[in-house]
C-alpha cells in the first residue's frame, strides 16, 4: 500500500501506498505463535526467518493452489455469502488436516471432492485469537483434491467496508470495498492467509442491479451479465492481494492497457489527473522488465477509503484525495504501479519482510517520477521522503526502526511506518550511489526476474545479494554495512541525505517571514506545487501567534486551499495554535475524508493541545463515514484508550 494511512490497529495500515502514518495501536496483540513454514531455525531470541507468525495455515501439509469464489453481495445484511472452493496440493504424505485462517466468519458446511463427488467432511473452528482470528481445521479425506467451504461474512468484517449511499460521491447507491492487507483476507474468505502461499483464483460475484463488481482479476465479459460478474486471475497471488469492490462504477480508458473505474461523478476528473499512467507503465517496463499483469487499471474509491492506495493487481485501489487538479499527488499512482514489480511479483514472505515490498517500491516510485516528470520532481519527492523518515526515527522506539522488524505478538498492521518504506528506499539509494545507476538497474531487472511470482525472506534477498552485487562489487559494497541497514535501528553513519535545491528559496522565505523581514503578502509562491507548500508549512515552529496566522491566511488563502495535503498541513498548524478562523474548515475536512493519514495527526494535535472535547465532538459527527479501521484508530486517540 501506500502507506496506509495508518491503520494500525487494524487495517489501516496496510494499504500500500506509503505508510500513512502507521503507528500503532495501543494494544499489542497476543502472541499466538503460528506455525512455521519450512524454514531454517534461527538461534537466539529472534524471529525465525520464513516463519509467518500471523497465520494458522499449514502449507507444509496442504498448499492452496487455486481458489474459486461464488459470493452474493447483500447490502441490507452487510454480508457476503456463498462458497470458497480450494484446490489443494498435498505436501506431506499422511497429511489429513487443512488449516485455514478465518476471522468472524460463519462457517456453515465443509465438503471434500472425492472422485467426482462432493461429500461432507468434518471441520472445527478453533477459539479465536483477538488479532489473528480463528483457525479453521478441515478434515481432508485421503485422495481428495479440493475442499469447499460454505460461509458468510460478519457485518463488521475487518476487511470489508460497507458504505451507505450518503458515504459515496454520487449519494444514490451503496458501495463496498475490501482491504485485505495485512491479514484481513481471512475476514472475507477462509484461506491460507499468509504471503508465503500464492494461488490463482476465479470468482462469480452476484450483485444487486444496477451495481457492478470489480476485482483484482480479469473480468470475463462473455460470461458476465448485469447482476452477475465472472472473474479470472491466472497469475498466482498471495491472499493479501484478493480484492473486491461493488458500486455504481463506470470505466474510461486512458491508454492501451490503462483505465479508470470510478463513480460517474468522479470519472472525468480522475482520468485527467492520472492520464500519465500509461507513460509511467511503459517507462517502468523499459528499465525493470515486462509488466506481467496484462492490464493496469485504477479504481477510485469514495472519500472514506482509509489508505492512500492499495496495489491490488490489475486494479489499484486509490483514494480520491489525490485528485488535486494539478497532478501534484500522482506519486501515489507511481507507487501502486511500482508494486506490480516489487510486492506483487516479488513478495515478502512474512510481514517482517515488508521492507522488501515497500522499500523497493518507494525507491521505484521516485525513479518512475523521474522517468515521467524529470529530475527536479525526483529530487523533491526524495527529499520529502527523507524528511518523513527523519521524523519517524525521532518518534519511534529502536525496535521499530529495524527494517526486518520483529512482529511476534504484534498486529502486522503496526509495521506500516516510514521505516520499511523510506529507510528501505534510502538503503537501495545508497547501493545505487555506490555502484552506479546502470549497474543497479541491471541488478533490479535480474532480481525481479529471478524471484518472479515468489515470496521471499530478507535472508533470501541477502543470499541473492551475496551471489550478485556483493560478488561483483566487493570493492564498493560491504555486507556488514548492509546488515546494519537491515537489522539495526536508526541510520548508518554516512547514510545519504537527499536534498532538493527547489526547497531552498522556500525555506529562506519562511525564515525571513518568521524573523519579520518579509511580509506574508510578499512571499513569492509562483511556481509552487504541493511539494513547496508542504515543506513551507511543515517546517513552521510549533507556536505561531494569531496575528502571524491571520496574516499568513489572508495572504496565502490557506484555509480555503483545495489540495488535501496542503490543507492537512495548514490545519495541523491551526489546531496547535487554536486559530479559530480555520475551525469550520477543520470540521468539514474531518467529516468529509476518511484517509487516516490526514485524520490521525489532526485528532492527535487536538488532543495534545488540550482540545480533547472538541476532538470527540467532531469524531462523533464524522465516524459514521469512516472505515472501521479509521474508527478504531482514531477513537483510541480521542478517547485516550
Ligand atoms: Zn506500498
Amino acid at each position: 500500500m501506500l502507506r496506509p494511512l495508518l491503520i494500525t490497529a487494524a487495517l489501516l495500515v496496510a494499504g500500500c501506498s506509503q505508510p500513512e502514518d502507521p503507528q500503532t495501536g495501543k494494544t499489542a496483540p497476543q502472541a499466538t505463535p503460528a506455525q512455521k513454514v519450512e524454514s531454517p531455525k534461527a538461534s537466539g531470541d529472534l524471529p525465525e526467518s520464513g516463519v509467518d507468525y500471523h497465520s494458522f495455515a499449514n502449507p507444509d501439509q496442504f498448499r492452496v493452489q487455486h481458489l474459486a469464489l461464488d459470493l452474493a453481495v447483500d447490502f441490507a445484511q452487510k454480508e457476503l455469502s456463498g462458497t470458497a472452493t480450494l484446490e489443494l496440493e498435498k505436501k506431506a504424505a499422511g497429511a489429513t488436516e487443512l488449516r485455514l485462517d478465518t476471522r468472524d466468519l460463519d462457517i456453515r458446511l465443509a465438503q471434500a471432492l472425492q472422485g467426482d463427488n462432493w461429500q461432507d467432511t468434518s471441520f472445527e473452528l478453533k477459539t479465536a485469537d483477538p488479532h489473528l482470528g480463528a483457525a479453521l481445521v478441515v478434515q481432508v479425506p485421503d485422495g481428495a483434491r479440493s475442499v469447499r467451504i460454505e460461509y458468510a461474512t460478519a457485518p463488521g468484517a475487518s476487511g470489508v467496508q460497507w458504505l451507505t449511499p450518503a458515504q459515496t460521491a454520487g449519494r444514490q447507491h451503496p458501495f463496498l470495498f475490501t482491504q485485505a492487507q495485512a491479514i484481513h483476507a481471512r475476514s472475507f474468505v477462509p484461506i491460507q492467509d499468509t504471503p508465503q502461499v500464492r494461488f490463482s483464483y476465479e470468482a462469480v460475484i452476484r450483485t444487486p442491479e444496477p451495481l457492478r463488481a470489480v476485482m483484482s482479476a480479469e473480468l470475463n465479459e462473455e460470461k458476465s451479465s448485469a447482476g452477475e460478474y465472472h472473474f479470472a486471475m491466472p497469475q498466482a497471488i498471495p491472499s493479501y492481494l484478493l480484492a473486491l469492490a461493488v458500486g455504481d462504477l463506470e470505466f474510461k480508458p486512458m491508454g492501451a492497457r490503462t483505465g479508470v473505474w470510478a463513480e460517474p461523478s468522479m470519472l472525468e476528473a480522475a482520468v485527467r489527473e492520472f492520464e500519465d499512467t500509461e507513460d509511467m507503465l511503459e517507462a517502468t517496463e523499459k528499465v525493470y522488465g515486462k509488466y506481467r499483469w496484462d492490464r493496469y487499471d485504477l479504481l477510485i474509491l469514495p472519500p472514506s477509503f482509509p489508505f492512500g492506495g492499495m496495489e491490488n493487481p490489475r486494479l489499484s485501489f486509490i483514494t480520491p484525495t489525490v485528485i488535486a487538479g494539478d497532478k501534484s499527488l500522482v506519486a501515489l499512482i507511481a507507487h501502486e504501479l511500482a508494486h506490480s514489480w516489487s510486492g506483487n511479483l516479488v513478495t515478502n514472505a512474512s510481514w517482517r519482510d515488508l521492507w522488501l515490498n515497500e522499500g523497493f517500491t518507494t525507491y521505484l516510485t521516485n525513479r518512475i517520477m523521474e522517468f515521467v516528470f524529470g529530475n527536479d520532481r525526483y529530487r523533491m519527492e526524495m527529499a520529502m521522503g527523507y524528511d518523513d523518515l527523519l521524523a519517524d526515527i525521532k518518534d519511534r522506539e529502536d525496535r521499530d526502526e529495524i527494517m526486518a522488524i520483529d512482529l511476534r505478538g504484534r498486529d502486522p498492521d503496526e509495521v506500516f511506518s516510514n521505516i520499511p518504506y523510506e529507510k528501505g528506499s534510502l538503503f537501495l539509494y545508497e547501493i545505487e550511489n555506490k555502484i552506479g545507476r546502470e549497474a543497479f538497474d541491471q541488478f533490479l531487472l535480474g532480481y525481479f526476474d529471478h524471484f518472479a511470482f515468489k515470496s521471499i525472506t530478507t535472508e533470501d534477498f541477502l543470499e541473492y545479494l551475496d551471489k550478485t552485487l556483493l560478488a561483483d562489487h566487493a570493492d564498493k559494497l560491504d555486507r556488514a554495512r548492509i546488515e546494519e541497514w537491515i537489522f539495526k535501528p536508526g541510520l548508518p553513519a554516512g547514510a545519504p541525505e537527499p536534498r532538493s535545491d527547489a526547497f531552498v528559496p522556500v525555506e529562506e522565505q519562511r525564515a525571513q517571514w518568521l524573523d519579520g523581514k518579509l511580509a506574508a503578502d510578499a512571499i513569492d509562491t509562483s511556481g509552487w506545487t504541493f511539494h513547496h507548500w508542504k515543506v513551507f508549512l511543515d517546517g513552521m515552529p510549533e507556536k505561531l501567534s494569531s496575528e502571524q496566522l491571520a496574516a499568513l491566511d489572508k495572504a496565502l488563502d490557506l484555509t480555503a486551499v483545495k489540495n488535501n495535503e496542503v490543507a492537512a498541513s495548514w490545519l495541523k498548524i491551526a489546531v496547535r495554535n487554536q486559530y479559530q478562523p480555520a475551525y469550520q474548515r477543520l470540521e468539514d475536512f474531518l467529516t468529509s475524508i476518511g484517509r487516516n493519514k490526514f485524520l490521525r495527526p489532526l485528532y492527535r494535535a487536538l488532543v495534545e493541545s488540550g482540545q480533547q472535547q472538541l476532538a470527540q465532538e467532531i469524531f462523533e459527527k464524522a465516524k459514521g463515514g469512516y472505515h472501521p479501521l479509521s474508527v478504531k484508530v482514531n477513537s483510541q486517540i480521542v478517547y485516550d484508550q
